[in-house]
């Protein structure tokens, strides 16, 4: 199998995360080739087939144009699939190529499972696998679903153009609201999840937090919900974090949760569930109530 893998530059650095794409080639065992719209100044470290474009010319997004460049390394290369990151630019530019190549798009792949590929479903409380049946196919993978993978080496450039036609322009990135809460600097976190029960639970655990001189996290549902500010929110739509300590309570350890908090230094869950997902990534899991357990090690570290 041949992948051409799609990296991606953000404000004019190569992002870590194209490191993922080679992970998930390397799972399948698959020869690569990257495309980059970058400079040579900060080329990846990977010694395969590099198709880059200038992106002082071709800009930091421009569809049109991306997808054109990608046209023209798919014909050099015929690989059998194109892979994204699952990010704000492959999930525009993914259905893009798809439709072009009149190929099959697999959206926000998780795992490679028997020749398929593993997806979630049910709002991502499920997961399904599915095959393509065209001859290529277009992937996005899911943020923090395979590792970072760096190989080392230096890339073979092999530079493109495209002429800069295109009815959009990138104008810009918009920064983020300021948060009350900037969880990216806390050294430990403790994270409320849906397992806490109910909004009145919140204080337990915020007096954990208060007791460890740290911050409170929390998982999607439980800001849905609006027990706690989206400001604390961990996650792929919320912030990554990689404290010393991070205490996961009552969480499962959804995908989208794991990606934001699983390069913690030490991660501690609280789940009732020995078998919740969170546990693949803990290095301890604690198996009780959560509401029994965290008064009682709240009082502990308070003495
Ligand atoms: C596009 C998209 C983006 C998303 N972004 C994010 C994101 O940024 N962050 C995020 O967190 N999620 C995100 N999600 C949601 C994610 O898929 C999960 O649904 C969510 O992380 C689950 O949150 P949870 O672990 O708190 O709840 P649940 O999955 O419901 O898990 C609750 C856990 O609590 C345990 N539990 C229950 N009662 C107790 C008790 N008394 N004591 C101890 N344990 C107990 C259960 O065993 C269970 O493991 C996103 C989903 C999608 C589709």
């Amino acid at each position: 199998m041949k992948t051409l893998l799609i990296g991606e530059y953000r404000e004019g650095k190569l992002l870590e995360s194209t490191y993922e794409l080679l992970s998930f080639a390397a799972q399948l065992n698959a020869d690569t080739a990257m495309l980059l719209v970058g400079s040579e100044s900060q080329l990846p470290a990977y010694a395969g087939t590099l198709y880059l474009a200038d992106i002082a010319t071709c800009g930091e997004y421009n569809p049109d144009l991306h997808k054109k460049l990608i046209l023209d390394a798919v014909q050099k290369e015929n690989p059998d699939c194109i892979v994204f990151l699952h990010s704000s630019y492959g999930w525009d530019l993914a259905p893009r190529v798809a439709a072009a190549l009149k190929a099959a798009q697999i959206s926000e792949v998780i795992a490679n499972l028997d020749g398929g590929f593993e997806v979630g479903c049910c709002n991502a409380k499920m997961r399904r696998t599915v095959k393509s049946t065209t001859a290529r196919t277009v992937i996005t993978i899911q943020a923090g679903a395979f590792p970072v993978l760096q190989p080392g080496g230096s890339p073979a450039v092999q530079k493109l153009t495209a002429d800069s036609s295109g009815n959009l322009e990138f104008i810009g990135y918009e920064p983020a609201e300021k948060k009350d809460v900037d969880l990216a600097k806390a050294e430990v976190i403790v994270t409320a999840g849906r397992g806490i029960g109910k909004k009145d639970n919140v204080p337990v655990i915020q007096a954990l937090a208060r007791a460890l001189g740290g911050e409170l996290g929390a998982s999607r549902p439980v800001v849905d919900a609006g027990w706690v500010e989206h400001s604390h929110q961990v996650g792929t739509t919320g912030q990554t974090v990689s404290p010393k300590l991070y205490i996961a309570c009552g969480v499962s350890g959804a995908i989208q949760h794991l990606a934001g908090m699983k390069k913690s230094d030490f991660i501690i869950a609280i789940n009732k569930d020995k078998d919740a997902p969170i546990g693949e990534v803990a290095d301890v899991l604690v198996v009780a109530d959560v509401m029994q357990f965290v008064p009682a090690l709240t009082a502990k570290v308070a003495k």
